[in-house]
């Protein structure tokens, strides 16, 4: 080899120094290095990581399962057994012997309200708490630590523990004064106010009831209680103070801190507003994001055509180092249990009313035309199967339009999509984005089974025929509506059972297999970010985002897959997340 020899030369030309015994050790290294070379033996600096002992599960076709990985400066520059793992080991090198632990790519949670959940925090925590009295208790400790002007926000009450009633506008105006006071159920669809909040909304005796919403009244006055339902949450959904950079910078360390204890590494963000996005910006640039984030940025018909501009321009201009803000989000449909996602037939308990689509047909057309033109990605909320069309034939609008090119589009939640739309999302490249803990037999399935009727809540999430389909189906949560824990989510994918256990599969023939679902939560989702040269796999030249599990999920009843522990979460062969368990050396 060619630079061997021209060492060698240098060698000999270097002879007859005036220290004769540093020269020979010089000319002894210089050597070793030629031998090195010419010998072939690998000449990297040795890794700074080097995993072994394990069960790989590489996500890599050509080498699915190895048994020892090598990181060098958050690359991973070795895949395979542990003999050839030695050529990368030095004494530098920190050693982990996995004890036939499972190591795989960390999960990429395609649908999460990360920066959102994470604010959680700065509210009054209320769920758990079973008797008025606690309430109320709990609901003037919180006031007591607020800063001037700050809501009293309480979340997450249980509607009976008031027997429906919940606490009246009087004993929130006692505890909260002229402060505004605001407490929500965990849907959010369910608040009670004071007066504080009323008057800002302008909501009195006289202000009519919304379509699709509740004022509730006094029998005799007529005057609000406070009580308001559905669509009439909406003006008050408006008045709430967004977080400020700091309240959100804690937020997303709690929230990050949270994900990357179950083995996420990337995610996206669902719904990420201006100020979110600046938090993100802020966190990327001080090197704070323990995860890679997609920021999908709201558009909605009320923004106006330059939203489109500012959304482009937002993506374009962002170089983060772990952040990218190529995605806008839609909602084309709501849900069903208020009777508001879009169906092609009409609600089986409401004859004639097929639900509600939220956006014009030809305005979705025109606005996902313009973001595909432009290379953005669209993440579309869709629940019914008039939904899930309507944005497919934008879609393909837009494809028939713009020309070809690398897509990713995305469909999240896609809950009633027919075999005719998986057939054609397969067909355009679509992705689904299911959120697998929806797939269990539990209180939320029973509330989409009423609307519905039962036959065709037989439909509902066909995930095991979207991938039979050809459709590249990712998960994602929904955190904070729904666990965090993708095993949780894979497990309910693969047994469709309560995940409390006990109780019988719900359509047990739709259950997809361990090796779709970790595809989905790691190479699919990495596709859909537009990452997959980056991570999602554990090949050399990726990135080090790995997860290391207590035990091999292929030898675990898939009735116990959640509580398989996480121990070790890498980001770019950093720590984010590790279990006393596994020794850092
Ligand atoms: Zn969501």
């Amino acid at each position: 080899m060619k630079p061997a020899d021209d060492r060698r030369t240098e060698l000999a030309c270097s002879g007859g120094s005036l220290n004769p015994p540093i020269n020979r050790i010089t000319r002894a290294l210089l050597l070793l290095i030629v031998l090195v070379a010419a010998g072939g033996v690998e000449a990297d600096p040795a890794a700074d990581l080097a995993l072994e002992g394990g069960a790989v599960y590489t996500l890599d076709p050509g080498r699915p399962w190895a048994q020892a990985v090598a990181i060098s400066q958050g690359r991973i520059v070795y895949v395979g057994d542990t003999k050839g793992l030695a050529a990368h080991v030095g004494p530098e090198t920190r050693r982990i012997d996995l004890h036939g632990r499972m190591l795989l790519p960390g999960f990429h949670d395609s649908h999460i309200h990360l920066l959102a959940g994470g604010t959680r925090n700065d509210r009054c925590q209320l769920r758990g708490l079973a008797w008025p009295d606690a309430v109320l208790a709990a609901l003037r400790s919180c006031a007591a630590r607020l800063a001037e002007g700050q809501w009293l926000y309480g979340t997450d009450l249980d509607e009976s523990v008031f027997a429906g009633r919940g606490p009246t506008r009087q004993s929130l105006d006692a505890i909260a004064g002229e402060r505004p006071a605001l407490v929500r159920d965990e849907s959010g669809r369910l608040f009670w106010v004071n007066s504080a909040v009323l008057g800002t909304a302008g909501i009195d005796a006289d202000t009519p009831e919304p379509p699709n919403g509740v004022i509730e009244r006094d029998a005799i006055t007529g005057e609000p209680t406070g009580v308001l339902r559905d669509a009439a949450v909406e003006p008050v959904w408006r008045l709430i103070p967004e977080p400020g950079p700091e309240q959100y910078r804690a937020a997303l360390q709690r929230a990050s801190a949270a994900a990357n204890a179950v083995g996420i590494t990337s995610i996206i963000d669902a719904r990420v507003t201006p100020t979110m996005l600046d938090a993100y910006r802020r966190a990327d640039a001080a090197g704070e994001l323990s995860v890679r984030v997609l920021a999908s940025q709201p558009i909605a018909p009320k923004d106006g055509r330059g939203r489109i501009d500012e959304l482009i321009s937002a993506a374009s201009s962002l170089h983060g180092n772990r952040l990218s803000a190529g995605s806008a989000k839609i909602f084309v449909d709501g849900e069903f249990g208020q009777h508001t996602a879009a169906l092609e037939a009409s609600y089986q308990d409401r004859p004639g009313d097929r639900g509600t689509l939220r956006i014009e047909p030809a305005w979705l057309s025109e606005t996902i035309r313009r973001l595909d033109a432009a290379g953005l990605q669209v993440h579309l909320h869709v629940m019914g199967d008039r939904a899930i069309r309507l944005a497919l034939d934008a879609i393909e609008g837009a494809i028939q339009a713009n020309g070809p090119r690398r897509r990713r589009h995305q469909l999240a939640h896609v809950a009633l999509p027919g075999q005719e739309n998986l057939a054609r999302m397969a067909a355009l490249g679509v992705v689904a984005d299911f959120q697998m803990l929806w797939a269990q037999p539990d209180q939320e399935m029973r509330g989409a089974i009423g609307p519905l009727g039962e036959d065709r809540a037989r439909e509902l999430l066909p995930i095991r025929s979207a991938f039979e389909s050809g459709v590249t189906v990712v998960g994602g949560s929904d955190w904070p509506s729904e666990s965090i824990d993708p095993l949780a989510a894979i497990q309910v994918a693969l047994t469709r059972r309560p995940l409390a256990g006990g109780g019988t599969a719900w359509i047990p023939e739709q259950r997809a297999s361990l090796a779709e679902m970790l595809a989905a939560y790691t190479l699919n989702g990495a596709r859909l970010a537009g990452r997959e040269q980056l991570t999602g796999s554990i090949e050399t030249g990726k990135a080090a985002d790995l997860v290391v599990l207590e035990r091999n999920l292929f030898e675990v009843d898939p009735m116990n897959l959640q509580q398989v522990r996480v121990l070790l979460t890498l980001l770019d062969g950093v720590p984010v997340y590790r279990d006393p368990a596994i020794a850092w050396p």
